[in-house]
């Protein structure tokens, strides 16, 4: 039996390939293990749509290496730069797996590197072995995107937008229930966009939700990463009318200038975004917002940017992340003319977190006494983390800290009341 260590980078779209390429590996020929030095063959499965997911890629690659044993790397990275991989940079790899066309023959070559021996192949995104707690799952919808934001690696890499099949989506949902998981977290490159290359005109995200929702036992459901002109007054409605949908809308807006939207290749503007938040605030005022932003475009000028700031202080997101535009090479806004300098770039992100830091602490006052149905996520030594609307299991908002006599597992689900804010971080007690 050969055991096999898996390391995913990335973001949640990547853990559930991970998951999915962990269930490849069956009894009795292999044994996940987590520790490194008890593997026999330890698989990487990289990120790199931006330079510094590069950068973890290459560094995960060298430090896994001196593990000596057999070193598989997957993923992004690969797909990325795969007619560059035969460098002798990289002399400790053993094996480089392209995604989608190769990943199901994975226990085959990495026993053909041991012995030869033969297993048949199968790769399937619905059989996975979860490396999360399983009070929640990730459900991937879709693959790739047709959007090509000009400065986004993600098409070239991911390739074009594929719905997954409504009745395998949901038979997987109906199985994570049924294994005690209690919120399902819906992502994809671009799911509000679900449904589009279907031959069934009926099916969208929302005829997918209709589906999901009434599942037994099923408490939670969440969406990430929406489009904004793909959140549609149906979307909304369902969010609002629904208790099982979480009141937490995450979508990554980019920019408002018209200016820069454009250049990037956005469909939307400035005044269809404002038409959705506000209607969804209207809709939902106690909603939670998130968004990620691009400062440093090519061309933002300073009244770009001044309008962004403007923007993020009308519109108070609770959670806000900002990068730095990364000129990647593949895509269309490397070639633009007007590059910010670096030091400049990091100047502007620093300005909107400062700003974003002020506007989370009075989100986070306002959240003071309200009430939240809430799992318990993790148990620290006196205290319990949890998560409810207020934050995605990304590990990307704030933490909700619970402060209570009782005792709890991992998943269970509580009543709490928020008690005191911090900037990031919430206090709670048990109701
Ligand atoms: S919608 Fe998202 S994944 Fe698709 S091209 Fe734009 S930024 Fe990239």
């Amino acid at each position: 039996m050969k055991k096999i260590a898996l390391i995913s980078l990335g973001c949640v779209k990547n853990q559930v390939d991970s998951e999915a390429i962990l269930a490849l590996f069956k009894e009795p020929d292999f044994k996940i293990v987590d520790n490194l030095e008890d593997s026999d063959a330890i698989i990487i499965n990289t990120c790199g749509f931006i330079e510094p997911a590069v950068r973890e890629a290459i560094d995960t690659i060298y430090e896994a290496a001196e593990y000596n044993k057999i070193l598989v790397v997957v993923g992004c990275f690969v797909e990325r730069f795969y007619k560059e991989l035969d460098d002798p940079a990289f002399p400790h790899v053993d094996l480089w797996v392209r995604f989608k066309d190769e990943y199901k023959y994975l226990p085959q070559m990495i026993q053909a590197l041991f012995s030869g021996e033969k297993v048949a192949p199968k790769f399937d995104i619905f059989d996975r072995i979860p490396s999360e707690s399983n009070y929640f799952s990730y459900i991937k919808i879709s693959e790739g995107c047709d959007n090509f934001c000009s400065f986004c690696t993600i098409p070239f890499i991911r390739g074009r937008f594929v719905s997954l099949p409504e009745d395998d989506i949901v038979a997987y949902a109906k199985k994570v229930v049924a294994e005690g998981g209690k919120e399902i977290v819906l992502i994809g490159q671009d799911p509000t966009s679900y449904g589009k290359d279907l031959k069934d005109e009926n099916i969208n995200l929302v005829h997918l939700l209709k589906r999901i929702e009434p599942i037994e036992g099923l408490e939670k459901i969440r969406m990430l990463y929406l489009y904004p002109d793909g959140i549609t007054d149906e979307l909304i409605e369902f969010v609002k009318t629904h208790k099982k949908m979480s009141r937490y809308f995450d979508i990554p807006v980019q920019h408002c200038s018209d200016r820069i939207l454009k250049l990037m290749n956005r469909r939307d503007t400035k005044a269809s975004t404002e038409e959705v938040l506000n209607k969804i605030k209207k809709e939902i005022p106690d909603v939670i917002l998130r968004t990620t932003l691009i400062v440093g475009f090519p061309g933002e000028t300073l009244d770009d940017f001044n309008e962004l700031k403007e923007f993020i202080n009308k519109y108070k997101f609770n959670h806000l992340g900002v990068f730095t535009y990364s000129k990647e090479e593949e895509t269309k806004s490397a070639k633009f003319p007007n590059h910010i300098p670096e030091e400049e770039k990091i100047r502007r992100k620093e300005e909107i977190m400062q700003i974003q830091a002020r506007i989370s602490y009075e989100q986070n006052k306002a959240l003071v006494g309200k009430e939240f149905n809430a799992f318990i996520h993790k148990i620290n030594n006196n205290d319990y983390s949890v998560r409810c609307d207020y934050n995605a299991p990304d590990d990307i908002d704030g933490n909700v800290i619970l402060k209570t006599d009782k005792v709890h597992q991992v998943g269970d689900l509580v009543k709490i009341k928020i008690e005191k804010a911090f900037v990031y971080d919430l206090i709670a007690s048990e109701l």
